[in-house]
């Protein structure tokens, strides 16, 4: 099979490395990719916004299926002109990619299907917002219903900060993706990610994921796309993920079909488990960056099949088996991020992958044959272990064998799952 692979971060580098290892594959092409995704594809310098043009290169190439790692493209209609002209898509509709292009959608399916998650109302304009955050009070937590490259939320513990979160929205902070706001009830829990595939009526359960939002040690400081993750997350038992397929997953997946836009692709449920059991915060239509790194570094099955079938509805025919070891994964940024950082940085030598270890680039280039940092987010810094403990002590035993003078990270990944080991 001749497979085309769609994104440039550290998510599609763990894919694309996952894809690469499979024997039905032919040839892996990935655009526009990275230099970590270059050594296991062919890069392709296509223009993903041009829906045409990547049909046009699949016509071409005798590519029949083809991965989408990130959000914008769903949203944007890839999946929909690709399948129009009979290419298998991994990834959901415009349609069914609104859960996450909007959050009031997803609200509003919630809402319908009687799937748990915080008590909610839409606004589009300030006034009424706020008359609704005064009758409720604080913590509240404000939203911004579009895609907002997840700065959109306000977790606000006082009353003002809700306020100035609403004008923000109403001001234009996000552009048209603070147009219509959602105000939603504060849920007191543990986070977890949980990832399942779907293929418009099927579901498979893969694994769970807890990352680090955060820039600074201890959870402290502005939130980032992701400073590192684990998997499994501890907080989802059998007992907690036999819970989240009953009372969120399978709910969502026959709602999304009886109205007409039927799931296909991966399912990344935000949740919070609360006193009362897991409730959903959001959906995202994709995997997670980092939780993607440390999913693929505990897939033991071939990953190509297990997606393919998400695309033709045949997930009831496969299965995925995963390492029980844990994974980790440290994420090293730019100095300055999440504000701003400079650019092309030399990366002066990386540490060599080996069984447990594994460095994907998320934010690099070549230039004039040297590799230098172009992002905020740079290496996925990844090992997997017996234990949590262990899995953090040779994830940061590679990171010190970086030689990147602009790069930091997190010295605390995984923390929680570790207190939790070793209590
Ligand atoms: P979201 O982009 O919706 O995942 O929100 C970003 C982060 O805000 C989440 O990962 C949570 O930490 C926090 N958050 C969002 N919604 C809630 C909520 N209803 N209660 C508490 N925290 C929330």
């Amino acid at each position: 099979m001749k497979v085309l692979l769609i994104g440039s971060g550290g998510r599609e580098h763990a894919l694309a490395w996952k894809l690469a290892q499979s024997p039905l594959l032919t040839t892996l092409y990935a655009a526009p990719g990275n230099p970590g995704i270059a050594e296991c594809a062919t890069l392709v310098a296509l223009d993903i916004e041009d829906h045409e043009a990547v049909a046009a290169f699949c016509a071409d190439n005798g590519v029949s299926f083809v991965v989408v790692g990130p959000e914008a493209p769903l949203v944007a209609g890839l999946a929909d002109v690709l399948r129009a002209k009979g290419i298998d898509v991994f990834g959901p509709s415009a349609a069914a990619a609104q859960l996450e292009g909007s959050k009031g959608f997803t609200k509003d399916l919630c809402a319908k299907y009687d799937i748990p998650t915080g008590a909610y109302q839409r606004f589009t304009d300030a006034a009424a917002a706020k008359a609704y955050v005064n009758e409720q009070g604080a913590p509240i937590v404000i939203k911004a219903d579009g895609l907002a490259a997840g700065k959109g939320v306000t977790v606000a513990m006082t009353l003002d900060e809700a306020l100035a979160a609403i004008d923000d929205c109403f001001d234009g902070a996000f552009g048209a993706a603070g147009a219509e706001v959602v105000v939603e009830a504060f849920l007191d829990g543990e986070e977890a990610s949980f990832f399942c595939l779907c293929d418009g009526e099927n579901a498979l359960p893969l694994a769970s994921a807890q990352d680090h939002k955060r820039v600074g040690d201890g959870d402290t400081g502005p939130n980032t796309g992701g400073m590192g993750a684990y998997s499994p997350a501890p907080v989802m038992t059998p007992d907690m993920v036999e819970r989240t397929m009953k009372e969120i997953i399978e709910p969502t997946i026959r709602g999304m079909a009886a109205d007409g836009h039927a799931f296909q692709g991966v399912l990344f449920a935000g949740l919070m488990i609360t006193a009362k059991g897991p409730e959903l915060i959001e959906y995202n239509v994709r995997f997670g960056d980092p939780e993607c790194q440390v999913l693929m570094m505990r897939l033991e099955s071939d990953l190509l099949p297990i997606l393919h079938a998400s695309a033709v509805g045949r997930l009831d025919k496969v299965t995925a088996e995963w390492r029980d070891a844990p994974a980790l994964t440290v994420v090293m940024a730019s100095k300055g991020y999440p504000g701003a950082y400079e650019k092309n940085t030399p990366i002066l030598s990386l540490p060599a992958d080996d069984a447990t270890t594994k460095v994907f680039h998320a934010g690099t280039a070549l230039k004039d044959g040297h590799l230098v940092a172009t992002g905020g987010r740079v290496l996925n810094v990844t090992a997997v272990a017996p234990t949590v403990a262990e899995a953090q002590k040779v994830a940061y035993a590679a990171v010190d064998a970086v030689t990147w003078d602009n790069g930091f990270c997190r010295r605390d990944i995984g923390w929680r799952a570790v207190a939790r080991e070793q209590a």
